[in-house]
Protein backbone atom coordinates (compact mmCIF):
# COMPACT_ATOMS: atom_id res chain seq x y z
CA UNK A 1 0.00 0.00 0.00
CA UNK A 2 1.31 3.74 -0.76
CA UNK A 3 2.34 5.55 1.80
CA UNK A 4 -0.10 8.49 3.01
CA UNK A 5 0.29 11.81 1.32
CA UNK A 6 2.44 14.02 2.97
CA UNK A 7 -0.29 16.01 4.93
CA UNK A 8 -2.84 12.75 5.98
CA UNK A 9 -2.46 13.08 9.58
CA UNK A 10 -5.53 11.29 11.33
CA UNK A 11 -6.12 13.20 14.61
CA UNK A 12 -6.28 10.93 17.72
CA UNK A 13 -9.68 11.22 19.12
CA UNK A 14 -9.56 12.59 23.00
CA UNK A 15 -11.15 9.79 25.10
CA UNK A 16 -14.56 9.49 25.92
CA UNK A 17 -14.67 8.86 29.94
CA UNK A 18 -16.56 5.63 30.79
CA UNK A 19 -20.23 6.98 32.06
CA UNK A 20 -19.74 10.25 30.16
CA UNK A 21 -23.18 11.38 29.45
CA UNK A 22 -24.07 14.33 27.50
CA UNK A 23 -27.77 15.23 28.28
CA UNK A 24 -25.98 15.25 31.96
CA UNK A 25 -23.08 17.85 31.36
CA UNK A 26 -26.14 19.91 30.39
CA UNK A 27 -28.57 20.91 33.34
CA UNK A 28 -29.76 23.73 31.93
CA UNK A 29 -30.78 22.13 28.75
CA UNK A 30 -34.80 22.05 28.53
CA UNK A 31 -35.98 19.97 25.43
CA UNK A 32 -39.11 21.68 25.60
CA UNK A 33 -37.85 25.86 25.17
CA UNK A 34 -34.41 24.85 23.56
CA UNK A 35 -33.96 24.43 20.11
CA UNK A 36 -37.15 24.91 18.95
CA UNK A 37 -36.58 25.25 14.67
CA UNK A 38 -34.76 22.34 14.37
CA UNK A 39 -37.12 20.36 16.28
CA UNK A 40 -40.26 21.48 14.05
CA UNK A 41 -37.88 21.28 11.22
CA UNK A 42 -36.80 17.74 11.49
CA UNK A 43 -40.46 16.79 12.26
CA UNK A 44 -41.16 18.41 8.51
CA UNK A 45 -38.35 16.36 6.74
CA UNK A 46 -39.74 13.04 8.78
CA UNK A 47 -37.39 12.58 11.27
CA UNK A 48 -37.85 12.32 14.96
CA UNK A 49 -34.98 13.16 17.43
CA UNK A 50 -34.31 11.69 20.92
CA UNK A 51 -33.63 13.54 24.29
CA UNK A 52 -29.63 12.77 23.32
CA UNK A 53 -29.47 14.18 20.11
CA UNK A 54 -31.03 17.31 21.44
CA UNK A 55 -28.19 17.43 23.83
CA UNK A 56 -25.74 16.54 20.92
CA UNK A 57 -27.16 19.55 18.83
CA UNK A 58 -27.52 21.90 22.06
CA UNK A 59 -23.97 20.94 22.95
CA UNK A 60 -22.45 21.46 19.65
CA UNK A 61 -24.01 24.46 19.20
CA UNK A 62 -22.16 26.09 22.53
CA UNK A 63 -18.86 24.50 21.06
CA UNK A 64 -18.77 26.01 17.99
CA UNK A 65 -19.71 29.54 19.49
CA UNK A 66 -17.53 28.94 22.29
CA UNK A 67 -14.66 28.21 19.98
CA UNK A 68 -15.30 30.69 17.81
CA UNK A 69 -14.46 33.35 19.66
CA UNK A 70 -11.04 32.57 18.96
CA UNK A 71 -10.88 30.66 15.72
CA UNK A 72 -12.84 32.17 12.87
CA UNK A 73 -15.26 29.19 12.08
CA UNK A 74 -18.64 30.10 10.90
CA UNK A 75 -19.79 33.60 10.80
CA UNK A 76 -23.23 32.48 11.91
CA UNK A 77 -23.74 32.42 15.65
CA UNK A 78 -27.06 33.29 16.30
CA UNK A 79 -29.14 30.18 18.00
CA UNK A 80 -32.15 30.30 15.94
CA UNK A 81 -29.97 30.67 12.51
CA UNK A 82 -27.28 27.90 13.57
CA UNK A 83 -30.02 25.58 13.73
CA UNK A 84 -31.36 26.73 10.43
CA UNK A 85 -28.32 27.74 8.28
CA UNK A 86 -26.21 24.76 9.52
CA UNK A 87 -28.43 22.22 11.54
CA UNK A 88 -30.93 22.06 8.92
CA UNK A 89 -29.32 22.99 5.99
CA UNK A 90 -27.19 20.12 6.41
CA UNK A 91 -29.76 17.61 7.47
CA UNK A 92 -32.48 18.44 4.69
CA UNK A 93 -30.24 15.95 2.06
CA UNK A 94 -30.59 12.86 4.40
CA UNK A 95 -34.39 12.02 3.45
CA UNK A 96 -32.55 12.06 -0.29
CA UNK A 97 -29.53 9.95 0.49
CA UNK A 98 -32.38 7.37 2.10
CA UNK A 99 -33.96 7.25 -0.69
CA UNK A 100 -31.75 6.93 -3.13
CA UNK A 101 -30.09 4.25 -1.17
CA UNK A 102 -33.11 2.24 -0.56
CA UNK A 103 -32.52 2.94 3.03
CA UNK A 104 -35.34 3.44 5.52
CA UNK A 105 -34.81 7.09 7.69
CA UNK A 106 -32.28 7.67 9.20
CA UNK A 107 -30.42 4.73 7.52
CA UNK A 108 -30.38 1.56 9.39
CA UNK A 109 -26.77 -0.35 7.79
CA UNK A 110 -23.36 1.05 8.69
CA UNK A 111 -22.62 3.15 5.84
CA UNK A 112 -19.17 4.73 5.66
CA UNK A 113 -19.43 8.56 5.09
CA UNK A 114 -16.42 10.69 4.40
CA UNK A 115 -16.93 14.91 4.74
CA UNK A 116 -14.87 16.94 2.16
CA UNK A 117 -13.88 20.08 3.66
CA UNK A 118 -15.96 19.41 6.64
CA UNK A 119 -14.73 22.76 8.02
CA UNK A 120 -16.62 23.25 11.95
CA UNK A 121 -18.50 19.62 10.63
CA UNK A 122 -20.81 20.56 8.31
CA UNK A 123 -22.79 18.30 7.04
CA UNK A 124 -20.32 15.29 8.65
CA UNK A 125 -21.57 15.79 12.37
CA UNK A 126 -25.07 16.86 12.18
CA UNK A 127 -25.43 13.85 9.86
CA UNK A 128 -23.91 11.64 12.16
CA UNK A 129 -26.27 12.87 14.93
CA UNK A 130 -29.12 12.23 13.11
CA UNK A 131 -28.25 9.14 11.87
CA UNK A 132 -26.04 7.51 14.96
CA UNK A 133 -25.22 3.81 12.44
CA UNK A 134 -23.53 6.14 10.23
CA UNK A 135 -18.97 5.15 10.44
CA UNK A 136 -18.22 9.06 9.62
CA UNK A 137 -14.73 10.34 8.49
CA UNK A 138 -14.28 14.04 8.74
CA UNK A 139 -11.67 15.60 6.55
CA UNK A 140 -10.52 19.06 6.35
CA UNK A 141 -7.00 20.60 5.08
CA UNK A 142 -6.80 22.95 7.92
CA UNK A 143 -5.13 22.11 11.49
CA UNK A 144 -7.38 24.29 13.32
CA UNK A 145 -10.67 23.13 12.16
CA UNK A 146 -9.41 19.35 12.93
CA UNK A 147 -8.43 20.48 16.07
CA UNK A 148 -12.00 21.84 16.83
CA UNK A 149 -13.54 18.26 15.15
CA UNK A 150 -11.97 15.94 16.97
CA UNK A 151 -12.15 18.00 20.32
CA UNK A 152 -15.89 18.20 19.49
CA UNK A 153 -16.79 14.46 18.17
CA UNK A 154 -15.49 13.36 21.77
CA UNK A 155 -17.14 16.05 23.87
CA UNK A 156 -20.56 14.95 21.92
CA UNK A 157 -20.06 11.29 22.67
CA UNK A 158 -20.18 10.30 18.71
CA UNK A 159 -18.58 6.64 18.70
CA UNK A 160 -16.74 5.94 14.62
CA UNK A 161 -16.05 8.69 13.72
CA UNK A 162 -12.62 9.56 12.53
CA UNK A 163 -10.97 13.28 11.92
CA UNK A 164 -8.03 13.59 9.55
CA UNK A 165 -6.04 16.13 8.47
CA UNK A 166 -5.22 16.33 4.60
CA UNK A 167 -6.19 18.02 1.10
CA UNK A 168 -8.81 16.17 -0.68
CA UNK A 169 -6.42 15.89 -3.98
CA UNK A 170 -3.67 14.26 -2.16
CA UNK A 171 -5.76 12.04 0.07
CA UNK A 172 -7.86 11.12 -3.20
CA UNK A 173 -4.86 8.91 -4.41
CA UNK A 174 -3.99 7.27 -0.99
CA UNK A 175 -5.21 3.49 -1.17
CA UNK A 176 -6.62 4.09 2.31
CA UNK A 177 -9.40 6.36 0.94
CA UNK A 178 -9.66 6.29 -2.67
CA UNK A 179 -13.04 4.45 -3.61
CA UNK A 180 -13.64 3.00 0.28
CA UNK A 181 -16.85 5.48 1.20
CA UNK A 182 -20.21 4.78 0.31
CA UNK A 183 -21.41 8.20 0.87
CA UNK A 184 -18.94 11.05 0.07
CA UNK A 185 -20.15 14.79 1.14
CA UNK A 186 -18.72 18.16 0.58
CA UNK A 187 -20.80 21.33 1.21
CA UNK A 188 -19.65 25.46 0.73
CA UNK A 189 -15.86 23.77 -0.12
CA UNK A 190 -15.13 24.78 -4.07
CA UNK A 191 -16.66 25.13 -7.23
CA UNK A 192 -18.67 22.01 -8.89
CA UNK A 193 -16.41 21.29 -11.45
CA UNK A 194 -13.58 21.40 -9.00
CA UNK A 195 -15.24 19.48 -6.47
CA UNK A 196 -16.07 16.63 -8.55
CA UNK A 197 -12.82 15.79 -8.92
CA UNK A 198 -11.83 16.06 -5.13
CA UNK A 199 -14.81 14.01 -4.27
CA UNK A 200 -15.36 10.90 -6.88
CA UNK A 201 -12.12 9.68 -6.10
CA UNK A 202 -13.26 8.42 -2.69
CA UNK A 203 -16.30 7.14 -3.79
CA UNK A 204 -16.73 3.00 -4.09
CA UNK A 205 -18.24 1.75 -6.81
CA UNK A 206 -21.82 1.82 -6.95
CA UNK A 207 -21.63 4.81 -4.31
CA UNK A 208 -22.73 8.36 -3.72
CA UNK A 209 -21.22 12.19 -4.10
CA UNK A 210 -23.87 14.20 -2.57
CA UNK A 211 -23.01 17.98 -2.79
CA UNK A 212 -25.01 20.75 -1.27
CA UNK A 213 -25.07 24.18 -3.31
CA UNK A 214 -27.05 27.34 -3.18
CA UNK A 215 -28.64 28.98 -5.88
CA UNK A 216 -26.21 28.95 -9.14
CA UNK A 217 -26.52 25.23 -8.86
CA UNK A 218 -27.97 24.33 -12.33
CA UNK A 219 -25.39 27.14 -13.76
CA UNK A 220 -22.21 24.85 -12.00
CA UNK A 221 -24.11 21.71 -13.30
CA UNK A 222 -23.68 22.84 -16.66
CA UNK A 223 -19.93 23.93 -16.54
CA UNK A 224 -19.01 20.18 -14.41
CA UNK A 225 -21.34 17.51 -16.73
CA UNK A 226 -18.42 16.68 -18.49
CA UNK A 227 -15.83 16.07 -15.69
CA UNK A 228 -18.99 14.58 -14.16
CA UNK A 229 -18.58 11.33 -16.44
CA UNK A 230 -14.76 11.78 -16.89
CA UNK A 231 -14.67 11.26 -12.98
CA UNK A 232 -16.64 7.56 -13.33
CA UNK A 233 -20.14 9.53 -12.33
CA UNK A 234 -23.63 9.88 -13.48
CA UNK A 235 -26.27 12.44 -12.09
CA UNK A 236 -28.99 11.10 -10.36
CA UNK A 237 -30.59 14.22 -9.38
CA UNK A 238 -30.33 18.07 -9.03
CA UNK A 239 -33.02 18.43 -6.38
CA UNK A 240 -33.99 21.39 -5.42
CA UNK A 241 -34.76 21.25 -1.53
CA UNK A 242 -36.56 23.35 0.82
CA UNK A 243 -35.14 23.60 4.01
CA UNK A 244 -37.08 24.70 6.30
CA UNK A 245 -37.34 28.15 7.27
CA UNK A 246 -35.04 29.25 4.98
CA UNK A 247 -36.37 31.70 2.27
CA UNK A 248 -32.83 30.64 -0.08
CA UNK A 249 -32.94 28.50 -2.72
CA UNK A 250 -30.61 25.46 -1.95
CA UNK A 251 -30.03 22.38 -3.72
CA UNK A 252 -28.56 18.95 -3.17
CA UNK A 253 -26.79 17.33 -6.26
CA UNK A 254 -26.82 13.10 -6.16
CA UNK A 255 -24.41 11.64 -8.32
CA UNK A 256 -23.92 7.75 -8.42
CA UNK A 257 -20.23 6.45 -9.23
CA UNK A 258 -20.91 3.95 -12.17
CA UNK A 259 -17.14 3.39 -12.98
CA UNK A 260 -13.76 3.61 -11.06
CA UNK A 261 -12.22 6.80 -11.38
CA UNK A 262 -9.15 6.95 -14.07
CA UNK A 263 -5.92 6.33 -12.31
CA UNK A 264 -4.58 10.36 -13.37
CA UNK A 265 -7.48 11.91 -11.12
CA UNK A 266 -7.16 13.55 -8.78
CA UNK A 267 -4.67 15.69 -10.31
CA UNK A 268 -2.16 17.25 -8.27
CA UNK A 269 -0.54 20.52 -8.28
CA UNK A 270 -3.67 22.72 -7.61
CA UNK A 271 -5.05 21.61 -10.92
CA UNK A 272 -8.64 20.79 -9.86
CA UNK A 273 -8.90 24.15 -8.71
CA UNK A 274 -6.62 25.76 -10.88
CA UNK A 275 -7.63 24.09 -13.86
CA UNK A 276 -10.87 22.09 -13.56
CA UNK A 277 -11.79 19.76 -15.91
CA UNK A 278 -14.36 21.31 -18.90
N1 LIG B 1 -18.19 22.29 4.88
C1 LIG B 1 -18.14 23.30 5.91
C2 LIG B 1 -19.43 24.09 5.94
O1 LIG B 1 -20.30 23.84 5.12
O2 LIG B 1 -19.57 24.96 6.82
C3 LIG B 1 -16.91 24.20 5.76
C4 LIG B 1 -16.95 25.14 4.61
S1 LIG B 1 -15.53 26.17 4.57
C5 LIG B 1 -16.08 27.50 3.62
C6 LIG B 1 -14.47 25.26 3.46
C7 LIG B 1 -13.62 24.24 4.19
O3 LIG B 1 -13.05 23.37 3.21
C8 LIG B 1 -12.45 24.85 4.96
O4 LIG B 1 -12.46 24.34 6.27
C9 LIG B 1 -11.21 24.43 4.19
O5 LIG B 1 -10.11 24.19 5.04
C10 LIG B 1 -11.69 23.15 3.51
N2 LIG B 1 -11.04 22.84 2.24
C11 LIG B 1 -11.01 23.61 1.11
N3 LIG B 1 -10.35 22.99 0.12
C12 LIG B 1 -9.98 21.78 0.62
C13 LIG B 1 -9.26 20.66 0.07
N4 LIG B 1 -8.83 20.69 -1.17
N5 LIG B 1 -9.06 19.59 0.86
C14 LIG B 1 -9.50 19.56 2.15
N6 LIG B 1 -10.18 20.59 2.72
C15 LIG B 1 -10.41 21.68 1.97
Amino acid sequence: MPALPRLARSQPLPAIEEGYSVTASLPDFDPQTHLTQLQEGCHTLGIALDPRQLAQFELYYRELTEWNEKFNLTAITDYREVQIKHFLDCIVALPLIAEQLGEPLPLARPLHLLDVGAGAGFPGIPLKIVAPNLKVTLMDGTGKKVLFLGETVAKLGLSDVEVVQGRAEEMGNSAAYRANFDVVTARAVAALNTLVEYLLPFVRRGGLAVIYKGAGAPQEFTEARKAIELLGGETIRLAPVQVPFLEEQRFVLLIKKQHLTPERFPRGQGLPRKKPLS
